[in-house]
């Protein structure tokens, strides 16, 4: 079999796709993240028997399908789909067809459509079956040099600052890795507040992986914003992974009492400065607890 890749040339695989006969019900199949021959055999086999293929867009997974030689219906399932294309997608696989579920790229439901369409799926009793494959979590794990023994996948984190300073402070005690799907234009502000909210941990940037300009940046969150600074956003598809806290996890409670442990020797300035160089947690944050600490404290000797 010949297979078109995407930069044109021409790449030969020697196993062919099997026709396999299809249980009826929905098979949920990964595709290559960039490089056209991550793909595996049985991923093939499957596009090339189902009844139907269901996709976050017929341009891009049109492309896959021909560049495989394979001809099938396709029907766009995304975001924006409503109740009633899911249940009667639904509805197709009770009545007998396969149909093969794919997104743009990678691992359907994983950042992607589909889990609402499993969801359903599951609640009538339908077949569902997962054709594993390629994504963009594990192999940016891999490359990181961070630690892989455990790990948390957050997906794409809030655009807005303040909503994404939250959700990472919910990740602050987490063991292990992080990882993080982001976007080049977001990615210095991203970059900004993790430094802010988790500290200076080790970190690593993935961009465009198994694709021609594959890159990794390692270094500490201040190294790479120093470097993404200067050269400005980055193009193409990244993945951040964040090692676990350098320090020992810095509790509200422990940071109260240095801080009162503080006020007994020194200013309120001083107070502040010494324990956000300590915990490595926000200045402002710090003086304003101190502050905060330091007038209680005045009151309750009154
Ligand atoms: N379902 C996909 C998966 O299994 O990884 C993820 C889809 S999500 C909409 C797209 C995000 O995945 C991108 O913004 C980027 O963070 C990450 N991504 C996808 N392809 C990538 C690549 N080749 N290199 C780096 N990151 C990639």
């Amino acid at each position: 079999m010949v297979v078109k890749e995407q930069k044109k040339q021409q790449v030969e695989i020697k196993e062919t796709p099997k026709s396999v006969a299809m249980k009826p019900g929905f098979y949920l199949v990964a595709t290559p993240i960039g490089n056209l021959r991550d793909i595996t055999f049985r991923a093939l086999d499957v596009l090339s028997s189902v009844d139907l293929v269901v996709c976050e867009d017929t341009r891009v997974t049109g492309k896959l399908m021909n560049a495989y030689g394979f001809k099938k219906k396709m029907q766009v399932y995304n975001d924006h789909s409503t109740d009633h294309q899911r249940e009667y997608l639904i509805q197709c696989a009770a009545e007998g067809q396969s149909i093969a579920v794919l997104s743009d790229a990678g691992t359907p439901l994983v950042s992607d459509p589909g889990y609402k369409l499993v969801r359903g799926a599951v609640e009538q009793n339908l077949y569902v079956t997962s054709i594993p494959g390629p994504n963009a979590a594990l192999p940016a794990l891999q490359l990181s040099g961070l630690p892989t023994d455990q790990f948390s996948f957050l997906g794409f984190l809030p655009p807005k600052t303040t909503a994404r300073q939250n959700t990472l402070k919910k990740w602050e005690a987490a063991p292990g890795s992080l990882i993080i799907y982001e976007t080049g234009p977001r990615l210095l502000d991203s970059l900004q507040d993790m430094r802010q909210t988790l500290g200076n941990r080790e970190a690593a940037v993935m961009r465009e992986l198994t694709k021609m300009y594959e890159e990794v940046q390692r270094g500490k969150l201040s190294d790479l914003i120093v470097h993404y600074t200067k050269i400005g956003a980055p193009k193409g598809e990244i993945v951040v992974v964040l090692g676990q806290a350098v320090a020992e996890i810095v509790s509200t409670e422990s940071i109260e009492k240095q801080i009162k442990s503080a006020l007994e020797k020194m200013s309120v300035r001083d107070a502040a400065e010494m324990v956000a160089q300590a915990t490595g947690k926000p200045k402002k944050t710090i003086y304003t607890l101190t502050l905060k600490l330091a007038s209680d404290r005045k009151s309750d000797r009154k």
